[in-house]
Parts: C-alpha cells; structure tokens; sequence
C-alpha cells in the first residue's frame, strides 16, 4: 500500500493524510514479517467487525479485516434479530429476502407468570416493523463478505497476538499474528500488520484491548448465556419467546424455580433455538451449572416441541455477554473499541448484535471524517470524540439499563414485576420499547417522549 498516511506513521514523520481520496484495493495482498499496510486494521470479523470494514470501505479507506476463524464458522448465540438489528442491516444494504433463508418475526411473545404475552414489535417511522431470525454461521459469513465486496481484505486464519507500539507515544501502529492451519493450529508463520488506526472488534475476552491495558470494568452488569438447537415443529414461529421464570420439579416432585430467563426462537430450518442467560447480579450468578438449568427446564416443556436430547443437533455452547460499557475507553492512543470489545450489549435485553454493527457504523463516521482531515493532531482530535459519540448514543439508556438489571437480579422485584406487570398489556407495550431501545427519537407517543427523556436524563456513564 502506498498511501502517505502509512508513510507518516510507520516513518513517525509528519506528512499529508490523504488516505479517504484513495480508493481500496480488492486483491489481498501478502502479509508477512515484514508487514501489510493499511488505513485502519480491523481485528474480528464479527457483526461489530464486518459492519465497520463495510462503512469504512465504502468511504474509500483501505481496511484490512483480520479474524481468526474461517467462514463460515459457528458462533454462540441466540440467533435473534429485534427491529434495531433488522435497521442497521437495512442501513448497511444487506437484503433479507425469506427465499434466502431469513426468517421474520412480528414480535415478542412473553411467558411468565403462568401467562402467554404476544405484544407485536411497535409501528415506527424509525425501526422497521420486524425482527429476523438467522444462525450465526450464516449472518456472520454474509456480513464479512459484504465488508469484503465493498473492499475491504479480510484475512482469515489469522490470530492476533499483540499489538505494536510506537516506543515513542505508545499508541497502537500495527498488530502481530499468528498464521493458522486448516486444523486451526499455528503454521509457524508470524505476520505483522501496520495502519495507523487499529479497531478492536475481537469479542467480549478483547485481547488486544487487554494487551493495551484496557480491561473490563467489573462495576457493570455482565451476563452468561447457554443455547443449543433442537430439530422442532416450533422451528418456524413468527415470534420470538422469551420465558421470564423457568420452572423444574424437584425429586420431590415440587414445583422449583430456577434462576434466569430463557428464549425459544425458530431457526426456520427445522430447529429452534432454545436457551437462557443468567446475570451477574443475580445470586445465582457462576454458582450453577447453567447447561444442568437449560436440561431441567427445557425437560418441563410440552413433550410436542420435542426439545430432547435426541433431537439436539449440537452441544450446548455459552459464552458472556458484557453489557453497558463494560469497556473503556471506547477510543485511545490509537485503539478504538465496537461491539462486544467495548462491552456494547443492552442490559435491559441481552442483545449485542444490533449495538455491534451499530457501534460499527458510529465508529467508521468518527474514522472518515478523522482520515480527511489534514494533520495527526487533526485526526485525533476526531477520533478522541468517539466515546463521547457512543455516550451520546447509547450511555444515558445503559445506565436505565443498569438499574434495571440490578433490579430484577432479586427475584423477589422479578416474582412481583411477573405478576402485576404481564396482565397489563398497555404497560407490557411500553416495558418492551424500553427493553428493546424501539423509542421514537423525535416524535412519537407519550411513551416514546417519556423513554428519550429517561434516557437523557440519566448521567452517561
Ligand atoms: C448464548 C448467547 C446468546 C446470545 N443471543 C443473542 C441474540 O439472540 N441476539 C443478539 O443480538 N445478541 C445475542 N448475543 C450477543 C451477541 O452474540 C454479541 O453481542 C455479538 O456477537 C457481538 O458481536 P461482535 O462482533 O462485537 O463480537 P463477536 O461476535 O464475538 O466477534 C468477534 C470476532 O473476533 C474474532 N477474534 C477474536 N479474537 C481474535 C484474534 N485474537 N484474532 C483474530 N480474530 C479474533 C472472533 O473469531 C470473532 O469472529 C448472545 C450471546 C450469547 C453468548
């Protein structure tokens, strides 16, 4: 790569940035000891990941994908797809087509308290009115190669180890990385990466963040979640489900409850995806073996949806789900932070893939405007703005977001919010606006008006 803003930074020489009038390469090419260059490298090609490459590639910056794994690859997950995520793959031009195997749903169906809720996803000028079920073996392989046919280079097989600091001002100015093999082990080949800006996009563990002392702040909520995939005739429901109380009998034959909340969501390819989270402020949290709760409640439910162990066609697989801003700053000394990496999921809801391609498409804004502009004091003085940015989006609503997770870890505040909330459905209308951030941001209801002002109100923290 030959543009000058790569001269600048790995000559540490000041120069002209023109790097957002150049247009990017679609061929990859090499990397190797002695390093590929690019505008901006982006570690992880997950939504947060590819969602960015995409944005920046189409504003003409040279972006360098680098991922792990090879697509398509399985990722731990829920599968599901609320409104909000649903706007930002229509604003990243991804067509979901049913033909092409995108399943929709109209709303939330909710289940506690020995009722059943159906509450449609709300009618809005700003969110679409449906959500998308999809495995994440296939929405991610789409996402990365839409990134990659707007421009940018994924390569994949690569596992990036540390980062590489100019020893003058000890910001980031490229990565290292370790080729894999087919079998995913290390082929021996150690590769090195240069850009000037280097985005973490590595998922909740973010170990570049972590080499960059940036480690997660443990005074806000952070979830564990289990999901497996049963072969089902509930694979094709238009409604994702969420069960607010899971009950098991004990070898007494008593009704017990368990801790946590539990999804059923139909793939629309034969199986559901069926599974549950737990938080960490809830007593429970790490005390339990969570794959023993999923089997026990997943053993009360209608022997009809056949949930079972014979029709388990995988594992069931977890992982954390790191929640309001768990991670910061979002942007320093070179590394900037989207999706799960800066600790984007919702706590009011669990969802961290709309957040991710959100931050994603925030982040590329901040990284265009910061690449036109004509001097390094310049473009840092833009890029600094981006935690700020994502305040402004997103801080004020993860603090509400906050709270209410402490809240409902007690489940005594859960039992009486079951009861007295569900048989309400005007109040359910508006509890799931707010959990699934689908306020109107100008306008709207008294509803609407009241979420924004909440949300405004409240510190960003
Ligand atoms: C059980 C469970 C259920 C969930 N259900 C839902 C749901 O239904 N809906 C929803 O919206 N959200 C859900 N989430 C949250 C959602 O999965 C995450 O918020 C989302 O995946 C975040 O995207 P990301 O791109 O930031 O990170 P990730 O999806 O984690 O992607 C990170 C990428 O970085 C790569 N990577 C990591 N380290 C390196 C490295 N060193 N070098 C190169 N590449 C690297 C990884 O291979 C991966 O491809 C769920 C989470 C869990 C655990």
């Amino acid at each position: 790569m030959s543009h000058s803003i790569i001269a600048t930074i790995t000559d540490g020489t000041a120069g002209t940035l023109n790097a957002a009038s150049a247009r990017p390469s679609p061929v990859a090419s090499p990397g190797g000891r002695h390093g590929e260059s690019a505008d901006v490298i982006i570690v992880g090609a997950g939504p947060s990941g590819s969602a960015t490459a995409a944005y920046l590639a189409m504003a003409g910056l040279d972006v360098l994908l680098l991922e792990k794994a090879v697509f398509p690859r399985e990722k731990v997950c829920g599968d599901g797809l609320t409104p909000r995520a649903v706007r930002e793959l229509i604003t990243l031009g991804i067509h979901t087509p049913a033909e092409d195997g995108w399943i929709k749903n109209h709303g939330l169906r909710i289940v506690g308290g020995g009722m059943r809720l159906e509450l449609k996803w709300p009618d809005l000028a700003s969110f679409p009115p449906y959500g998308l079920v999809r495995t994440r073996k296939d929405f991610d392989d789409i996402l990365a190669k839409h990134a990659v046919w707007h421009g940018a280079r994924l390569r994949e097989s690569t596992n990036v180890t540390d980062p590489i600091l100019d020893e003058r001002t000890g910001a980031i100015i490229g990565v290292r990385a370790k080729a894999l093999g087919p079998d995913g082990r290390p082929t021996g080949e150690d590769l090195v990466f240069r850009a000037p800006l280097v985005v973490a996009a590595d998922g909740n563990s973010s170990r570049l963040s972590m080499s960059m002392s940036r480690p997660k702040r443990d005074d806000r909520p952070m979830g564990v979640a289990v999901r497996t995939y049963y072969t089902s005739p509930r694979h094709d429901d238009d409604y994702l489900e969420s069960w607010l109380e899971l009950w098991s009998k004990n070898d007494a034959g008593n009704r017990v409850l368990l801790p946590g909340y539990g999804w059923i969501f139909g793939v629309g390819d034969g199986t559901s995806n069926v599974g549950l989270g737990i938080l960490n402020t809830s007593a429970a949290f790490g005390k339990v073996d969570y794959k023993d709760i999923l089997s026990r409640w997943v053993d009360t439910l209608p022997a009809q949806w056949t949930f079972n162990e014979e029709t388990m066609t995988g594992p069931v697989r977890g992982a954390a789900l790191p929640m309001g801003f768990n991670r910061q700053p979002h942007y320093g000394r070179g590394l900037l932070l989207v999706g799960d990496a800066g600790g984007m999921v919702n706590p009011f809801n669990g969802e961290g893939i709309a957040y991710a391609m959100e931050s994603g498409r925030l982040a590329a804004e901040v990284i265009a405007q910061a690449f036109a502009r004509q001097s390094d004091a310049g473009r840092e003085k833009v890029l600094q703005s981006y935690p700020r940015v994502m305040k402004d989006a997103l801080g004020g609503y993860y603090t509400l977001g906050r709270g209410f997770a402490k809240m409902i870890g007690n489940p005594e505040v859960m039992r009486l919010a079951v009861k007295y909330g569900l048989p309400h459905t005007t109040m359910m209308r508006f509890l799931l606006k707010i959990m699934a951030n689908l306020a109107e941001p100008h306008g709207g209801d008294a509803g609407d008006r009241l979420i924004n002002a909440l949300s405004k109100m409240a510190p960003a923290a």
